[in-house]
C-alpha cells in the first residue's frame, strides 16, 4: 500500500510553546514534502497542536496524532498542565520534565507493535530519552533544540574553552574562535553554564551526548542568515546538519497565522481593523514570549516608555504568575483608557504572526527568544532587543551586531526568574527602552539603512523556503538521507 512505501517520521515535541510551535510547523512542512508524520501528544497539547494542524489535516496532508495520557497527579503537577508556560511556578519545571519522561514506556509499546517501524524519529533535544528509544529499535534519530547555529557555536566554544570560568560575573570577555568578535559577560550566559544551579553541568553533558549520538540535527534557521556559523557548526558536526527554516513561513493564510500555539486573546478582525487604521511602518509591537516571568515593576517601566514615545504601539500583557498585579496597575492607572487613541493592549496571547506580517508594524520589541527573533526577521522589521535569559543574549548579539537590524535596551544580566521567580532581577528603566525605541523608529539615515537591511533579510528568508532555495534543498536532502538509510 501507499502507506507502506511512504516515509514515516515519529515526532516527539516538548511542552513549551517555543519548542512545540516550531516542531509542529516542522511536521507540517515534512508532510508538505510527502512524508507521513505521527505526532506524539497528550490531552491538552492535542488541543493546542490541533488548532495549528486542523487545516493541514483538512487539506489532506498525511499527519496524525498519537495521544497518550499524562501523569499530572503522579508528579504533583496541576491537572491539565502540560506546558512550561502553564505552570503555576517554574519550580515545577523539573517535575514536568519527569512527567514527560514517563511517556517513554508508552511510546516504546507503540513502536513495538508497529510494522514497519518508523523510518525516523524527530525529537526535542531537551527530552534526552528519545535517543535511548531510537537506539533500542535501531531507528535513526534527528534532534531539534529550537536554536540557531550562532547559538550552537557560542555554546560549543564556551564549553571547549571554559573561558567564562576565569572571569568576574560582569566582566566582558570574547568568545574564542567565532567569525565575529562576540563579547558577553558571565551574567549573560545560559543557565547551563551556571556554577550555582545544581546539576547543570551534568545536564549540559547529557545534552552534548544526545546531540553527538544522534543521526543529525535540524535547525530552524536559513543558511544565508548566518552562513559563517552554519559552516563552523557543520565543520564540528559533519554534513548532517539541516537548516530548514524559517519554519513559521509554512503558514501562508491569515487564518493559519492566528491558530498558532494558544488561542488568541484578541479577535482577529478587531486586531486587523486596528492595524489597518494605523500608518504604514508606524507601530511598535512589544511582546516578550511565552515563558519569561517579568516583575510588574519592570513591566511598568516598559509601559511608561511605550506611552511616552507618543507612537502607536501594541503591548502584549503577560506576566505569568504575576499577571494579576500588572493588570491591576493598568486598571488603577487607567493606562488603557489614557493610551486608547494609539495603543492596542492584548491581554494574554497575541496572534504574533498575523501582527508581525501587517504593514503597519514598524518595529518589534522582543525578548529575543529564537522563534520571535526569526519571526521578526521574516517580517522584515527592525527590533528593539531586551533579552531575559537562556540563549537570548546570544540572539541579541546576532541581531544587533552581526545582522545589524536591532538596537539593544542594554540589559546586563539574565533575569533570575527562572531560578527564583520571586527574586527581582535587574531593573531596566523606562528611559533605556525609550532611547532604543526612538533609535529604531527614527527617520534618519541610520534608521533607514537598518530598515533596508531588515527588508533585504526578509526577502532572502522567503526565498530560502521556495523550490531551489537553501532551506528547501536542505529539507529534500534530509528526506533523501533518511530514505537512503531505510534502504540499507
Ligand atoms: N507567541 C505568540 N503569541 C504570544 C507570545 C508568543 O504567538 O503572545 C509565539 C511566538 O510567535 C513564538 C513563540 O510563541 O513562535 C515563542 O517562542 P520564543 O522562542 O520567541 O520565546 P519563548 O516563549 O520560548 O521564550
Amino acid at each position: 500500500s501507499q502507506e507502506q512505501n511512504q516515509l514515516h517520521f515519529l515526532i516527539i515535541p516538548m511542552g513549551s510553546p517555543g519548542h512545540y510551535i516550531p516542531t509542529i510547523d516542522m511536521a507540517k512542512l515534512l508532510a508538505q514534502h510527502g512524508v507521513r508524520v505521527t505526532i506524539v501528544t497528550t490531552p491538552v497539547n492535542a488541543l493546542r497542536f490541533g488548532s495549528i494542524l486542523d487545516q493541514a489535516i483538512e487539506s489532506g496532508l498525511p499527519i496524525c496524532f498519537l495521544e497518550f495520557s499524562f501523569p499530572y497527579k503522579e508528579f504533583g503537577i496541576p491537572e491539565g498542565c502540560e506546558s512550561i508556560d502553564d505552570l503555576p511556578s517554574l519550580g515545577l519545571a523539573s517535575a514536568l520534565m519527569q512527567a514527560y519522561r514517563s511517556l517513554q514506556t508508552q511510546i516504546e509499546q507503540y513502536i513495538e507493535k508497529l510494522d514497519p517501524r518508523p523510518n525516523c524519529m524527530l525529537a526535542d533535544t531537551f527530552l534526552l530519552w528519545p535517543g535511548d528509544t531510537a537506539k533500542k529499535f535501531q531507528i535513526p534519530i534527528v534532534i531539534f533544540d529550537g536554536m540557531n547555529c550562532f547559538t550552537l557555536m557560542c555554546n560549543h566554544v564556551l564549553h571547549l574553552s571554559k573561558v567564562y570560568e576565569s572571569v568576574g560575573d560582569s566582566e566582558l570577555f570574547v568568545l574564542p574562535g567565532l567569525p565575529d568578535r562576540i563579547e558577553l559577560t558571565r551574567s549573560q550566559l545560559p543557565f547551563t553554564f551556571s556554577s550555582t544551579i545544581k546539576g547543570m553541568s551534568d545536564y549540559n553533558e547529557k545534552l552534548r551526548v544526545s546531540e553527538s549520538e544522534a543521526f543529525g540535527v535540524v535547525v530552524n534557521s536559513f543558511e544565508e542568515l548566518e552562513q559563517g556559523y552554519v559552516d563552523k557548526y557543520q565543520q564540528e558536526k559533519g554534513d548532517n546538519v539541516w537548516c530548514i527554516g524559517p519554519l513559521s513561513l509554512c503558514h501562508k493564510d491569515e487564518s493559519e497565522k492566528v491558530q498558532r500555539g494558544n488561542k488568541s486573546s484578541v479577535n482577529k478582525n478587531d486586531c486587523l481593523k486596528w492595524l489597518d487604521s494605523q500608518e504604514k511602518g508606524s507601530v511598535m509591537y512589544a511582546c516578550l514570549g511565552s515563558v519569561s516571568r517579568i516583575e510588574p515593576a519592570q513591566l511598568i517601566e516598559l509601559a511608561l516608555a511605550l506611552e511616552s514615545s507618543k507612537r502607536p504601539f501594541i503591548w502584549v500583557v503577560r506576566a505569568g504568575h504575576k499577571t494579576e498585579k500588572i493588570e491591576k496597575w493598568i486598571d488603577e492607572e487607567g493606562f488603557e483608557e489614557r493610551t486608547k487613541d494609539r495603543a492596542l493592549l492584548i491581554h494574554g496571547w497575541a496572534p504574533q504572526l498575523l501582527v508581525l506580517s501587517h504593514p503597519a508594524i514598524g518595529g518589534f520589541l522582543t525578548h529575543c527568544g529564537w522563534n520571535s527573533t526569526l519571526e521578526g526577521v521574516c517580517a522584515g522589521v527592525p527590533m528593539v532587543t531586551w533579552p531575559q535569559f537562556q540563549e537570548q543574549f546570544y540572539n541579541e548579539k546576532l541581531v544587533v551586531q552581526v545582522l545589524r537590524t536591532g538596537v539593544s535596551v542594554g540589559a546586563q544580566k539574565t533575569s533570575g526568574l527562572l531560578v527564583d521567580e520571586d527574586k527581582p532581577g535587574e531593573l531596566v528603566k523606562s528611559e533605556a527602552f525609550l532611547k532604543a525605541l526612538e533609535i529604531v523608529m527614527e527617520e534618519g539615515k541610520e534608521g533607514e539603512e537598518r530598515r533596508k537591511r531588515a527588508k533585504e533579510l526578509s526577502k532572502i528568508a522567503n526565498t530560502s523556503i521556495e523550490v531551489g532555495g537553501s532551506s528547501h534543498r536542505n529539507m529534500t536532502r534530509l528526506i533523501e538521507d533518511i530514505k537512503k538509510l531505510s534502504k540499507k
